[in-house]
């Protein structure tokens, strides 16, 4: 139990700031604020745009405030593996071990200027198929039984703080598109010091200016 509820409440903050910035979460965000506290490991309710957990679809939210860079990754676990139960097989286990270096080293796909000098302060990651115990979408009363089986997201969060911030011009994710080809669309959302920028990353298009 404890193991998993310090990165849930790590994300918190996160998830709050990230439904600021669009207009179409304002119920969700207020949601979030009033029940919070007693909800804690409900956030993935609350969390971006898609909620709705849509194959192929992942999402991203980023700010950038004075020198630190916080990003929260919201992902369906099949875009990334195959699969959204708990690994079984030796190659299922093969994999998520790769699909949790991968999400422990964002320094590596997420396409940041050198210049910048960012590093990761802290950083939480979650999901099931991966082997990190949090609840998946067959914990979520809600929807019929049918529905709930087997489904399970992916979640990372990070905080980075870069000593030159002014040299951050956006994110290329050509990499990451590369690798995990059941990642067909990334919705980013990005706020920072001169207002904010929103786009459906692609193969085709994975690029994001700040
Ligand atoms: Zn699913």
């Amino acid at each position: 139990m404890r193991a998993y509820l310090l990165p849930c409440l790590l994300l918190l903050p996160l998830t709050a700031f990230a439904a600021d910035d669009h207009d179409h979460h304002a119920h969700d965000h207020a949601h979030s604020h009033e029940h919070a506290h007693e909800h804690e490991h409900e956030h993935e309710h609350e969390h971006g745009a898609l909620g709705a957990h849509e194959h192929g679809a992942a999402e991203l939210d980023v700010a950038l405030e004075n020198n630190e860079l916080t990003l929260a990754l919201d992902s369906p676990a099949v875009n990334f593996l195959g699969f959204e139960h708990a690994p079984g097989t030796p190659e299922e286990q093969g994999k998520a071990a790769d699909v949790r270096m991968m999400l422990e080293r964002p320094l590596e796909w997420l396409g940041l200027a050198e210049a910048a000098g960012c590093e990761v302060i802290e950083q939480s990651i979650q999901g099931q198929a991966i082997g990190l115990g949090h609840p998946g979408y067959g914990e979520r009363s809600a929807q019929p039984a049918a529905e709930q089986d087997g489904h399970s997201d992916l979640e990372a969060s990070y905080r980075l703080k870069c000593q030159a911030p002014d040299a951050l011009d956006g994110l290329d994710l050509r990499a990451l598109f590369a690798k995990y080809s059941g990642l067909e669309r990334l919705q980013v959302q990005f706020v920072g010091p001169d207002g904010q920028a929103g786009a459906e990353l692609t193969p085709s298009q994975p690029r994001l200016s700040f």
